[in-house]
């Protein structure tokens, strides 16, 4: 399935950049409070800080990033999915893939196999942003390894998933794609463990894993290799939160979580008091840590994948201007 298939991806009103500049020029003159800004209202994500620890920490093994770049993708690129036209778009944040089975539940509003569905369109919508990045970063490097012009390789970039400038059109590729299987571990109960009472939606079990699951390795499985490993690999208590800020694929009705698994109040670990559920034990910290595991999965997939795709000299100096900041006299 191509990208373009995707519901609903009309670029934002606005570039986050703008709106972000707005919204720090209001805070700045007393306009606004702070919580504009970090998310007092209804959470889409792990907060930009954690998707920046996460994305940094992830980062740190492999090649060396240098400062500028890093921090574009690490707090533009990477959170620009909760921005204002993005936000309310299920399948981009793993939400809305809530289930309980009727060992703690009595009918439960969404089969598994609906909430197994959720949860594929998000995986496909991370698979989708990669293989762009994948096709995007052979712009940066010819097949005679030259570089492309130096006007291509200018950050910060504006993140409206329109192809622009060589580099920034592979970095914003990279950070939607991460926002997505970032948010799945804030978003379900993979890595966490449920509270001390009795099990049902408004504690639904915790899987506890610390490991990576096999329906996340998007960058060896083609579109109907994640359908399967989703149907077959997909634990039966494994939920995501409903949101009822956020309309599932192909609806344009906001659910009303009414009797599900919420992401607000009871299952989301995007800070480290969200929830009951995130103060419960390690849980937060636990979500955290398979999270930049999973980064580290990516980035490191990620150069496979263009190494085979444009050879290995090319393939270096390809991975070189994306991650240095002065590209021509670093990757020349
Ligand atoms: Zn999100």
């Amino acid at each position: 399935m191509s990208f373009s298939a995707l519901p609903g991806q009309t670029p934002p009103e606005e570039s986050h950049c703008k709106r972000r500049k707005l919204l720090l020029a209001l805070i700045a003159a007393g306009a606004l409070p702070c919580s504009m800004l970090f998310g007092a209202t209804p959470s889409y994500a792990f907060q930009w800080p954690q998707h920046e620890e996460i994305t940094k920490d992830g980062l740190s093994y492999g090649p060396a990033w240098d400062s500028k770049t890093l921090n574009f993708l690490s707090k533009e690129a990477v959170t620009v999915n909760d921005t204002k036209g993005w936000g309310d778009r299920a399948w981009l944040h793993c939400d809305n893939a809530d289930f309980v089975s009727s060992d703690y539940s009595t009918k439960y509003p969404q089969t598994r196999a609906q909430a197994s569905f959720h949860l594929q369109k998000c995986i496909e919508a991370s698979k989708a942003h990669l293989e762009r990045a994948v096709d995007y970063a052979g712009d940066l490097v010819d097949s005679n390894n030259k570089l492309a012009a130096p006007r291509h390789f200018g950050i910060p970039c504006v993140l409206d998933d329109k192809k622009g400038r060589y580099k920034c059109n592979t970095i914003e590729q990279l950070g939607r794609s991460w926002h997505g299987l970032e948010d799945f571990y804030a978003h379900s109960n993979w890595a966490d463990k449920a509270l001390d009472k009795p099990l049902g939606f408004k504690n639904p079990p915790g899987l506890g894993m610390n490991t990576l699951p096999s329906f996340w390795g998007i960058a060896y499985l083609s579109y109907s290799d994640i359908a399967d490993k989703v149907k077959n690999d997909v634990p039966g208590n494994l939920t995501t939160g409903c949101h009822p800020g956020s309309r599932s694929w192909g609806s344009k009705i906001y659910p009303s979580c009414k009797n599900r698994v919420t992401h607000d109040h009871i299952l989301n670990k995007d800070t480290r008091d969200a929830t009951d559920r995130a103060k419960f034990g390690t849980n937060y910290q636990d979500s955290m840590k398979v999270a930049t595991r999973e980064i580290m999965r990516q980035w490191s997939d990620f150069r496979s994948r263009v190494k085979g795709r444009y050879g290995e000299r090319r393939g270096d100096l390809i991975i070189c201007a994306i991650i240095k900041d002065d590209v021509l006299k670093n990757c020349g």
